[in-house]
C-alpha cells in the first residue's frame, strides 16, 4: 500500500462509515472516499422506527459522527452520489452523474432495500415503507391526517412502528401473513409474548392473513385482507423484509448468493474488493455456515474487520451477534443466534409481566438468549457465548444462580 492508493467505499451508512473511519487508524496511508446515495451524513437507522418516527429527534441528532470526524480521519465524503457501475478490469466506479473514480481497494457497503408489496393501490399516498430518513419524512408529512394505521408485517420493524403509532395515539392493526408475529426470526414463546404486549397496548393483531389490495381513490382509505375484510387506514406501513443490494457486485462478475459472498476477512474472490454489513453474506468463525445478518452490530464489527484487512492487519471475523428492539417499555436484547436450538430454558415468566430471559440451547451449548428488560442476563450471556461454554440447563432457569455459575 502507498499513500497514492485509493480506497473507495460504496454506501455511507453504518458499515461504510465504520470502514472509512477506521482505515487510517488501522494503518491505511492512502486516500479514502465514502460515496453515499442519500444526501445526509451517515445516520443511525434504528431510531427510524422508534424515537425518530415518534418525532422526538431531529436528523442532526441521529448522525453517527459529525463531519469533523470524517475530516480528521482523512475521509472524503461524497453524499448524494449513486454508483451505477463497477469495472474491475479498469479498477473504476461510475457515478450516476457520469463521473468515474479509480480505486485500488473497493468496499461494497450497499446495505439492503425494502421488499415491496406490489398489489393494487401500492402507489397511493399513505402507503409507506420504512428504511430511510426520507421514508420517515414522508410519513410525518401525512401524519396529521391519520387516525388509523395498518402495519403490514409483524417483524421487529413492523412491531416497532406499531408501538410508535400507539404512542402517537393512533388506532393500529398489524397484519401478518404467517401464523404468528416474528415467525421468521424467533421462537413461539417470544411471538406469544409480543402478541400479548401489543394487545395489552390496544393493537389489533391479525395473523395467517395476506393483504390483497390498498383501497382509496386519491389517497389510502383502507387495506383489503385476503379474508375480504377492509380495515380502514389512512396510513399503511409495509415492513415485510429487505433485499440485499448486490446488483452492482453481481454485474461486476462477483459471486452473490444471499448477499455478496465474502470470506472471513470480508474479501470477495477479487482481492481488491470487499463487502460488509447488510449486503454481505460471509463467514463468521463462530458459525459453521456463512451468514448474512441485518444488524448494527454486524455492520460495525464486520466493517472494522474489513478496514483492518484492507490496511494489512488481517483478523478473521468472529463476533457474537447481538441485536435489540424497543417497543413501549419493553427492551428486547438478543445475543447469539437461536437457529438450530434443541431446547429452551426460561428465567421469569413470559406470560405475565414484562421481564424474563429465554435461553436457547443445543444439547448443553448455549446458542442464544432473548432478554426482555434483563440487561444483566444479556451482558453475561454475550460474554459466555464468546467463551462457547457448556451449561447445566436446569440451573439456567434458577433466578438465584448467576449466569456464570450455570456453566458445567
Ligand atoms: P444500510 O444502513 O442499508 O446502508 C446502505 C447505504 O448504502 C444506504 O445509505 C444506501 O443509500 C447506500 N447505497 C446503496 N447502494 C448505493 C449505490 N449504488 N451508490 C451509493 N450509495 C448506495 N438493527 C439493530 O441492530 N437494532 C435495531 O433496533 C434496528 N432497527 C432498525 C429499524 C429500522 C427502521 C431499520 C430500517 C433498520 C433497523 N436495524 C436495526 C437494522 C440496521 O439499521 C441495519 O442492519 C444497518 O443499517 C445496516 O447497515 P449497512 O451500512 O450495512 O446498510
Amino acid at each position: 500500500m502507498s499513500d497514492t492508493d485509493h480506497c473507495v467505499i460504496v454506501g455511507a451508512s453504518h458499515a461504510g462509515a465504520q470502514v472509512a473511519l477506521n482505515l487510517s487508524k488501522a494503518g491505511w496511508a492512502g486516500a479514502i472516499t465514502l460515496l453515499g446515495e442519500e444526501p445526509h451524513l451517515p445516520y443511525h437507522r434504528p431510531p427510524l422506527s422508534k424515537d425518530f418516527l415518534a418525532g422526538g429527534k431531529t436528523l442532526d441528532q441521529l448522525h453517527l459522527r459529525p463531519q469533523q470526524h470524517y475530516d480528521n480521519a482523512g475521509v472524503t465524503l461524497r453524499l448524494g452520489e449513486r454508483v451505477i457501475a463497477v469495472n474491475r478490469d479498469s479498477h473504476t466506479v461510475t457515478l450516476a452523474s457520469g463521473a468515474s473514480l479509480a480505486y485500488d481497494k473497493l468496499v461494497f457497503a450497499t446495505g439492503a432495500r425494502v421488499r415491496r408489496l406490489p398489489i393494487d393501490g401500492e402507489s397511493l399516498p399513505g402507503v409507506r415503507y420504512l428504511r430511510s430518513a426520507a421514508d420517515i419524512a414522508a410519513i410525518q408529512r401525512e401524519l396529521d391526517e391519520v387516525k388509523n394505521v395498518v402495519v403490514i408485517g409483524g417483524g421487529y420493524i413492523g412491531l416497532e412502528a406499531a408501538a410508535t403509532m400507539r404512542k402517537l395515539g393512533r388506532d393500529v392493526t398489524v397484519v401478518e401473513a404467517a401464523d404468528r408475529v416474528l415467525q421468521r426470526v424467533t421462537s413461539p414463546t417470544m411471538s406469544r409474548f409480543f402478541t400479548r404486549v401489543h394487545e395489552e397496548e390496544g393493537v389489533r393483531i391479525i395473523v395467517d392473513t395476506g393483504v390483497t389490495r390498498f383501497t382509496g381513490t386519491d389517497r389510502l382509505a383502507g387495506v383489503e385482507l385476503a379474508s375480504g375484510e377492509i380495515v380502514a387506514a389512512e396510513l399503511a406501513i409495509v415492513g415485510i423484509g429487505v433485499i440485499p443490494n448486490v446488483e452492482l457486485a453481481a454485474d461486476a462478475g462477483l459471486a452473490c448468493s444471499n448477499g455478496i459472498d465474502v470470506d472471513e476477512y470480508g474479501a470477495t474472490a477479487d482481492p481488491d474488493v470487499y463487502a460488509c454489513g447488510d449486503c454481505a453474506h460471509g463467514t463468521n468463525r463462530l458459525f459453521a455456515s456463512p451468514l448474512r445478518l441485518e444488524s448494527v452490530q454486524n455492520a460495525n464489527d464486520q466493517g472494522l474487520c474489513v478496514a483492518k484487512a484492507i490496511a494489512g492487519d488481517r483478523k478473521p471475523y468472529a463476533a457474537v451477534p447481538w441485536f435489540w428492539s424497543d417497543q413501549y417499555d419493553v427492551k428486547l436484547q438478543i445475543a447469539g443466534l437461536s437457529q438450530g436450538y434443541t431446547s429452551t430454558q426460561l428465567r421469569g415468566d413470559p406470560d405475565a409481566g414484562r421481564s424474563f430471559a429465554l435461553f436457547y440451547l443445543d444439547g448443553d451449548r448455549l446458542l442464544a438468549v432473548d432478554a426482555i428488560n434483563r440487561p444483566r442476563e444479556f451482558v453475561a450471556a454475550r460474554q459466555l457465548l464468546a467463551a462457547d461454554a457448556a451449561f447445566d440447563a436446569r440451573k439456567l432457569a434458577d433466578e438465584s444462580i448467576p449466569l456464570k455459575e450455570c456453566r458445567r
